[in-house]
């Protein structure tokens, strides 16, 4: 899909809002977030733990909010576990579930507008991320994600809708769509890295005194600016880069703009994440030449 194709499918799918939700929801199944069948072969929230020492991961809504392939974070997540020896499995909580408030790490994705409003009125009413937050379990959210779980949010025909109040942080339209390679220099303990990712967002996120930015914007948007025009556009770096952020951290959520999907990306991020869900300091590392190549060529795509 091109960011043309995505802008396009948010406006389709945008379009079939006031139809209800079974009319969204089917919308946002033909538009790239994951369908009803299980191509990740997780569980449901209804199972039991395989093992006591299983680490599950909740998979939030992925029914609506899975745009731009960011289930996969979940899959990199399980997989880099297997590969520390670890049982994992994810569990994949949809619009028909309670949420719960057991898992030992969560990921939220992506979403158009009427999808993430679908998505915040589920999780309000289901409060079991909530719980899981207050107590400290690790949670990543992506763009739609991290709008939902603010203050509130207001999506491209003007309306406000309420968030989770989870993140000191809220959301209004930018003058234009930020699309492009995100190259963010992180600014959280544990990251030594730079962050990449792929941006596609309407909404510019503003952080209260409570939450703190991911990062600051070596190359593209992120969070964005209100109503005005982005200084930047597409993928090149402007002169203030430096000055602009990027993503929210706040208590166990870490939220960003970046799909790719982030994880597969960014795997010193998905680590971090691991590490704080199992309770230790580090794990053994694993070396994929194919992600180093990734990296490197994303960060090139950046700077054209
Ligand atoms: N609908 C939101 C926006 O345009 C989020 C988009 C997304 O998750 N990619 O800002």
């Amino acid at each position: 899909m091109t960011p043309q194709d995505s802008h396009d499918a948010e406006a389709g799918a945008a379009g079939t809002a006031h139809t209800g939700d079974g009319a969204a929801r089917a919308a946002h199944t033909g538009v790239g977030a994951a369908s009803d069948a299980t191509p990740l072969d997780t569980v449901s929230p209804g199972s039991r733990r395989p093992t006591e020492s299983a680490v599950r991961i909740g998979l939030v809504l992925p029914d609506v909010m899975g745009t731009y392939g960011d289930d996969g974070n979940s899959l990199v997540l399980r997989q880099r576990l297997r590969w520390r020896g670890h049982d994992a499995e994810i569990v994949r909580i949809t619009l028909d579930d309670e949420v719960p408030d057991s898992c030992d790490l969560y990921t939220v994705g992506g979403g158009e507008d009427a999808a993430q409003k679908l998505a915040s009125r589920h999780l309000s009413g289901s409060p079991g991320l909530q719980r899981a937050v207050e107590r400290g379990a690790p949670v990543l959210a992506i763009c739609a994600g991290m709008q939902v779980f603010g203050e509130w949010f207001v999506v491209s025909d003007g309306s406000r809708a309420p968030g989770l109040e989870l993140l000191d942080i809220t959301t209004s339209p930018q003058a234009t769509r930020s699309i492009g390679e995100l190259v963010v220099e992180p600014q959280l303990a544990g990251l030594s890295q730079p962050l990449t990712g792929f941006e596609n967002h309407m909404g510019a996120t503003v952080l209260g005194p409570d939450a703190a930015p991911l990062g600051r914007v070596v190359s593209g948007v992120g969070n964005g600016v209100p109503g005005t025009a982005s200084a930047v556009s597409g993928t090149a770096a402007g002169a203030d880069a430096g000055q602009r952020v990027e993503g929210v951290v706040q208590g166990s959520i870490i939220a960003t703009y970046m799909h790719g999907p982030a994880l597969a990306r960014n795997p010193e991020l998905a680590d971090l994440l691991l590490c704080r869900a199992l309770g230790v300091d580090s794990l053994p590392p694993v070396d994929i030449p194919a992600v180093e190549r990734l990296r490197r060529e994303r960060m090139a795509a950046a700077r054209r």
